[in-house]
């Protein structure tokens, strides 16, 4: 049986390299990579060799006689994603790029007429640098300086990823591989800007590479948003997982009755560690404080609200299909799919999203607590004078009725936003560090020895593995630099 690409992938695209038959797609040189919500084998052409499973860092993919209980529905997500042509396959267009052959991989190219040793200082050490230094590390004279502010390594793959997704966050396996290598060094509890200054930083290396992620949150406008008890996502989320800035964050779960605003996969991850079977939690790598508050919890459900209707859901196909085969206790109520506008799905996913939302809302309602998942209401206000009571939305399909949920707790998961860094241009439309391609730009000129990468370069989206294809992209720009000789002056000391 064919292998199976399951709920795990992070997007890396190591498995594509691997496979001597280039039936894994999309492949990064293909249109519809950046925006795919996994990676796809196509059961037709697969030969069974099993070179992509050593190659996938979190181990996403099973050989189709070993799928996990939990996972057997991705035979065929990963199988539909290659239908034959016909009246449906038209709706659904799969990459008609797809047989392409792949281009052939880069070989590490040596360096000519660059400083030897060529410094480098990273900052942050999240996905995006770490995929940058692997890349930078594979030419000899490259010697890179990391700066991390907080005392662990590895960004949101350590403090973001929900604790119950053991696999995903076994990532940081790969980082601590990369870390190993004597020509990288990572200093930890350093914060530029508050313990070395960017220009410090620039005179003392031939180029800074900035990989320091998007860390607020998008706020909602709303009234009653500034009341106690309404709190980011992200403070939860950093909460649960043990992140130093987040530790008297935690919710008071004194109440029955949680709703999220924005249906994302960081509001599923909120809603399900918060309904989980703390006996499953106990053996995950959750905060002690957390897992304690989880015991004495009172509620009984967290509803997960989303503006628009299903069809329009932002969290992903994997995502959905780990709620509803793991164990997880979900409920949709049938009516928030009734008005669902099939002529507005145009891709295979959302339409897989919607036959799995209905098979869940054919299902009888789970135990308590249990989260739900609510569709097509638009946050009004935050109800409550003293702490928050509940939220007031208008119903999105009709413009006009009013539908009050009670809810002690609100939180906000709407998404995130990149905070300008003092010393670097910011595109305040995009949230991100100016540039183009990862070099950064001042006045639509390349800032020589300046580059950036992940979040903060392109913008909050996609996966851990979408970083390697951004992080190959800046070491890219800087290493042509450095050959053009349009680095910094060498650096003081060198
Ligand atoms: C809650 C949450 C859950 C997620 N879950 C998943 C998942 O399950 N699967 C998946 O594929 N993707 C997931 N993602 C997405 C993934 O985490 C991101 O794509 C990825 O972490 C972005 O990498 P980054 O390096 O740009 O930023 P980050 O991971 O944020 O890393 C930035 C690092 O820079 C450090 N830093 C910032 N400023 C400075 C400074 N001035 N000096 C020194 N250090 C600094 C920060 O402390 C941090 O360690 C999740 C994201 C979130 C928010
Ligand atoms: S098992 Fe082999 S042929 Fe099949 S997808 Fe993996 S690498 Fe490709
Ligand atoms: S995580 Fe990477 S290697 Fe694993 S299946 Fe996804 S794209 Fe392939």
């Amino acid at each position: 049986m064919p292998h199976v690409v399951t709920q795990a992938c992070c997007g890396d695209a190591s498995c594509v390299y691997a496979c001597p038959v280039n039936c894994i797609h999309p492949t990064p040189d293909e249109p519809d990579f950046g925006t795919a919500e996994m990676l796809y084998i196509d059961p037709d052409t697969c030969v069974d060799c099993g070179a992509c499973v050593t190659a996938c860092p979190v181990g996403a993919i099973s050989p189709g006689h070993r799928i996990p209980e939990t996972q057997k529905r991705f035979a065929s997500v990963n199988a539909d994603h290659y239908r034959d042509p016909s009246p449906d396959a038209v709706r659904f267009p799969v990459s008609a790029l797809w047989r392409k052959p792949l281009a052939p991989i880069e070989k590490p190219r040596s360096l000519h007429g660059t400083p030897d040793p060529l410094r480098v200082a990273i900052v942050g050490s999240g996905p995006s640098a770490m995929y940058a230094a692997d890349e930078l590390l594979k030419h000899r004279q490259v010697h890179i300086t990391m700066y991390e502010r907080l005392t662990e390594p590895f960004g949101l793959a350590r403090f973001g990823v929900a604790p119950d997704h053991p696999a995903t966050r076994s990532v940081v396996n790969l980082f601590n591989t990369i870390a190993q290598n004597p020509r990288l060094r990572i200093l930890l509890n350093v914060e530029i800007g508050r313990d070395i200054t960017l220009d410090e930083l620039r005179e003392q290396n031939h180029a800074v590479l900035w990989a320091g992620g998007a860390p607020t949150d998008r706020p909602l406008e709303i009234t009653g948003v500034d009341l106690p008890g309404v709190q980011s996502a992200t403070s939860v989320v950093g909460w649960y997982n043990g992140h130093p800035d987040f530790v008297t964050a935690g919710p008071r779960l004194d109440t029955e009755r949680a709703v999220i605003i924005g249906n994302g996969n960081v509001a599923l991850d909120v809603a399900r560690i918060l309904t989980a079977d703390t006996n499953r939690l106990a053996v995950t790598e959750i905060s002690l404080d957390a897992l304690a508050a989880l015991r004495d919890s009172q509620l009984r459900e967290v509803v997960v609200v989303a503006r628009r209707g299903p069809e329009h859901a932002a969290f992903t196909l994997p995502e959905l299909i780990g709620l509803a085969d793991g164990p997880a206790r979900v409920w949709v109520d049938p009516a928030d799919l009734e008005h669902v506008d099939d002529d507005a799905v145009h891709d295979i996913e959302t339409a897989e999203k919607i036959v799995l939302l209905r098979e869940i809302a054919a299902g009888p309602k789970p135990e308590e607590p249990y989260l739900r998942l609510a569709f097509g209401l638009t946050p009004e206000r935050v109800l409550g004078t003293d702490r928050a009571e509940g939220v007031r939305f208008r119903r999105t399909t009709t413009d006009s009725e009013f539908a009050d949920l009670d809810a002690g707790l609100v939180f906000t998961a709407i998404g995130y936003r990149g905070r300008p860094v003092p010393g670097l241009p910011f595109d305040d439309a995009r949230g991100t560090v100016a540039n183009v391609a990862g070099r950064v730009v001042a006045d639509q000129h390349p800032v020589p020895g300046l580059y950036v990468t992940g979040w903060i370069k392109r913008g909050p989206n996609g996966f851990i593995g979408t970083n390697k294809t951004d992080s190959t992209e800046t070491v890219a720009k800087l290493l042509a630099d450095a050959e053009a000789g349009l680095l910094s002056p060498a650096p003081v000391g060198v």
